[in-house]
């Protein structure tokens, strides 16, 4: 059964006009390993913990403003014409039927959770019932983008949505138009020449000075109470992370005054968000957040998140190969080709974009195959390969091709293969909502464990965040997760402390 929204009636929660308050108890264990005097050998011992934790989240929904940098190309134009189709309850004709807008593919608006049984039936609420949240059809979208197009025009370029929606879409979309973005051929591939006819001219700290003055500029003329900024725009390659360069926070603004060659336009986007306190996501693979970068967000407790989407492929190999060593089978072979033929693709074909997007990839099964040292000895690794190949042809509809080879039991072999097809940027708009809305909602939040004296927000990486990103960004010594079913519980877990509901742990006892 479901239901539109619930409160929760506890002596540890009380909802307040402005704010809503919990006292949760957090139950984790601690490890302690120590030598055995009489056996010599070393022994693991487990120790249940009990943590009190009061939760504190702001319930005033802000009125949001999303700047998007790269909002000219398929992503940013998708998500804009998508988010304004289901404002104004526009429907279209397809061959197949006549289609209402969505938001399909959005974990906060299209997914549930259970919030627990009632006469034998589960329950069901919407995953942003857990907590007040931003709605979409709310936010004022803006941005940068290299390109003058304007919204209309891009939609038209992007090829994602069908004509007749189009056409409904272009009085709205056409009178938008980008900023002028930070352009510097040197990170993005050359084939992106052709596009770069509205950028901002003059040194990194006059470009950097230029997007902190278009972040107020839109704040005021739109009157929204708080920005988010988020990168959609092309992959670039790597940065090199140099000592005295881009390693600290202090080096790191000394660059930009110098002028330095290898502050990326990325990383400058970044530093004019974190001055300004925005929230700041990267959805592609680059090493944006140099070390610099992640001190000065750390320095200011302004939060950053990323890397890249987690749309397609990735998602999938974070499910099925979690599957896979959870069930005691072990992957020895994973091979993943891709083809696509939208702008995205172009860039990637250039060989150092492409690296930054194999980086991405490439660490996405490490947390799940060091998880099980009985299939795999310390340090080994299935082979993983990683193929990307431009094809026009297929514009924004990307195949995905997996190929994952297992050994089963007694020594047999076990072959799964994969063919995905999907429009790339109709699986990315819905995340790219996601992750501003979460990463508004988590400014909202404050925390503090017993002994602390004080409330605080969480980390400023914001590992919240992950579920929707392939290379999740984490504060320095902090482990990644990668399994999805994984970083989802910690995303609904944590909403769930703030109301002093307990994790779901699936153990049903009432009916044992
Ligand atoms: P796109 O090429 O259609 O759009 C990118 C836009 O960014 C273009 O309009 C371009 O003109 C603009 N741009 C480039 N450099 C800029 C800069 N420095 N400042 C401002 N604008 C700039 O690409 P897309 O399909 O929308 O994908 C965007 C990004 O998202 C890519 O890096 C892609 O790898 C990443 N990504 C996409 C998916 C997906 O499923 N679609 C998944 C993961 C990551």
């Amino acid at each position: 059964m479901f239901i539109e929204k619930f409160k929760v009636d506890s002596p540890n929660v009380t909802y307040a006009e402005d704010e809503i308050r919990s006292l949760y108890r957090y139950e984790t264990t601690e490890l302690v390993h120590a030598k055995d005097n009489v056996s010599g050998c070393y022994q693991w011992t487990v120790r249940p913990k009990t943590v009190s934790y009061e939760f504190k989240t702001d319930a005033r929904v802000p009125k949001l403003g999303v700047m998007l940098v790269g909002w000219g190309g398929n992503n940013g134009s998708t998500l804009t014409g998508g988010v304004i189709a289901n404002k104004e309850g526009i429907s279209w004709a397809t061959k197949d039927k006549v289609q209402q807008a969505n938001y399909f593919g959005s974990l906060t608006q299209a997914s549930t959770i259970r919030v627990g049984s009632y006469n034998g039936e589960e329950i069901y609420a919407p995953f942003k019932s857990l907590l007040p949240m931003v709605n979409p059809d709310d936010i004022v979208f803006g941005g940068w983008d290299i390109s003058d197009m304007n919204l209309a025009d891009a939609m038209a370029r992007a090829r994602v949505f069908d004509i007749d929606l189009q056409k409904q879409l272009r009085p709205y979309m056409e009178k938008m138009v980008p900023l002028p973005g930070i352009y510097d051929p040197d990170f993005i591939a050359a084939n992106q020449g052709s596009r770069a006819n509205n950028v901002i001219k003059g040194t990194k700290k006059e470009q950097l000075q230029q997007i902190i003055k278009d972040i107020r500029e839109f704040k005021e003329a739109n009157k929204v109470d708080r920005v988010v900024v988020l990168w959609t725009a092309n992959t670039e390659r790597y940065s090199d992370v140099t000592v005295g360069l881009n390693d600290t926070m202090d080096n790191l603004l000394a660059s930009v005054d110098k002028n330095e060659a290898e502050i990326s336009p990325s990383t400058l986007y970044g530093i004019a968000c974190v001055l300004e306190d925005v929230p700041f996501v990267n959805g592609s693979p680059q090493n944006t957040f140099v070390p610099g970068l992640i001190d000065l967000a750390i320095h200011r407790n302004s939060l950053i998140g990323g890397d890249d989407f987690k749309s397609g492929q990735t998602k999938m190999k974070s499910v099925l190969v979690d599957f896979l060593v959870g069930a005691g089978i072990k992957p020895t072979s994973i091979v993943s080709y891709n083809h696509l033929g939208n702008n995205d693709g172009m860039n990637l074909s250039a060989p150092q974009t492409f690296r930054s997007k194999e980086i991405s990839k490439s660490n996405v099964v490490d947390d799940m195959v060091s998880s099980n040292g009985i299939l795999y000895e310390p340090g080994e690794h299935p082979d993983h390969v990683v193929v990307i190949k431009y094809v026009p042809y297929v514009g924004d509809s990307k195949r995905a091709m997996d190929e994952y080879t297992s050994e089963i039991f007694m020594g047999g072999k076990n072959t799964i293969v994969l063919h995905n097809t999907c429009e790339d940027s109709l699986l990315a708009a819905p995340i790219i909502l996601d992750l501003v809305i979460l990463a508004e909602l988590s400014t909202r939040i404050q925390l503090k464990a017993e002994g602390e004296g004080k409330f605080h927000s969480f980390h400023p990486v914001a590992t919240i965040l992950s579920y929707l990103t392939k290379a999740p960004l984490v504060p320095p010594g902090t482990p990644v997760v990668n399994a999805l079913s994984k970083q989802r519980a910690m995303l609904e877990n944590i909403l769930r402390a703030c109301i002093g509901l307990s994790p779901e742990n699936n153990m049903i006892l009432e009916y044992k």
